[in-house]
């Protein structure tokens, strides 16, 4: 194997033992330019008893994991996690390091960056080498993809959400190197995570929804809101929102579909007042049958929906919610 160019790099995460899927899914991209760079394909892992998923990352493509096992690396520790991946970045000088947009993700990679004087590009959809095999660093932007490069600092750092890239079937006779990395005992000790305790997801998860009701700023109001939270509840579909709903208050981050929230693939999806920009839409592709309620003929989301029904959701909403629940009530009573 060549060594032109030094590894590429992903930040791995873990929650309680368990990898996070995207963490594979990078390696899949990880491995992609590895290849094409002729270098090895690294990962760190944090945490404490994780050399199973260590394994699997080596597994699905890894070549070697730098492995942190130890009971203060349970949990993510903002300032601990940091100082390792930094203190081990300097010391290896990796070409690329990518990162899942998790939570942990989102607030890693800039610390990570800003400590090591690098860009950052967030939320990727594609991942290329260009011909001087630079890191095209892609987004979604201005109706079309925006290439991103870092020309000159090391590494090259990009995060990716969740779902973008596929996961690589893992190959179990692979063999890779689990290099065991000291902890500092200088720990910065600002902030200190004592338990992460996640909230149970209400009503039906967006990612395996079949069916996904998704409001916009067109909702106009709370009132508004409630109306597409109840079509997402009579036709017991998940709740799906674009960025201006879950500024406004109404909708949690957790329901945000697009660049910067969640990719999901319905069988049947419903947007509700929103124009279908490109970084809503991106989370969108794998979704079978669109269908969009908007009261501006002329909004860009008809040109990417399958049925289009023109009109004010205020009215409309509360007219089809009942029309859906009178033919409910007339279903169950011939049943
Ligand atoms: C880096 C970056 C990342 C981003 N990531 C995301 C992301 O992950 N997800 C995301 O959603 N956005 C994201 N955005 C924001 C995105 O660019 C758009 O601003 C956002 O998706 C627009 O939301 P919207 O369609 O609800 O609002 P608008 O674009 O304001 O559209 C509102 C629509 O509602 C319609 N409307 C108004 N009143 C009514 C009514 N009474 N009845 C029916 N229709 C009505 C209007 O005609 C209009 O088409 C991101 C932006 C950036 C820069």
């Amino acid at each position: 194997m060549g060594t032109d160019h030094r590894a590429v790099w992903v930040i791995a995460e873990q929650i309680n033992c368990h990898l996070q899927s995207v963490s594979l899914q990078l390696i899949g991209q990880a491995r992609k330019l590895a290849d094409q760079l002729g270098t090895l394909v690294e990962a760190i892992l944090l945490g404490d008893k994780i050399e199973q998923p260590a394994r699997q990352l080596i597994a699905a493509g890894a070549d070697r994991v730098y492995l942190g096992n130890a009971p203060e690396l349970e949990v993510y520790q903002p300032e601990l996690y940091t100082q390792i991946a930094v203190n081990l970045a300097s010391e290896q000088q990796p070409e690329i390091i990518l990162i899942g947009s998790t939570d942990m993700g989102r607030e890693l990679a800039p610390l990570v960056a800003a400590h090591l004087k690098t860009g950052l590009t967030a939320h990727c959809i594609d991942f290329v080498l260009d011909k001087e095999l630079i890191l095209e660093q892609r987004i979604p932007a201005y109706g079309g993809l925006l290439s991103i490069v870092c020309p000159e600092k090391r590494p090259q750092m990009a995060t990716a959400a969740k779902g973008v890239f596929a996961t690589p079937e893992p190959d179990d006779s692979r063999t890779g190197e689990i290099v065991l990395i000291d902890i500092p005992t200088d720990l910065p000790g600002r902030v200190k995570t004592l338990e992460i305790i996640r909230e149970e997801p209400q009503g039906v998860p967006l990612e395996t929804a079949s069916t996904i009701v998704a409001g916009g700023a067109g909702a106009g109001d709370i009132d508004g809101w409630k109306d597409i939270c109840e079509l997402a509840a009579v036709l017991n579909a998940a709740l799906g929102s674009t960025r201006p709903a879950v500024d406004e208050g109404w909708a949690e981050l957790e329901t945000m579909i697009g660049q910067s929230g969640k990719m999901v693939s319905p069988e049947v999806y419903i947007g509700v007042g929103l124009s279908g920009e490109q970084q809503h839409m991106v989370g969108i592709v794998g979704a079978r049958v669109m269908v969009a309620i908007n009261n501006d003929d002329k909004s860009p989301i008809f040109e990417q929906v399958d049925y289009g029904i023109v009109d004010d959701c205020r009215k409309f909403l509360p007219a089809l919610i009942e029309q859906i629940k009178q033919y409910e009530e007339k279903k169950n009573t011939c049943e």
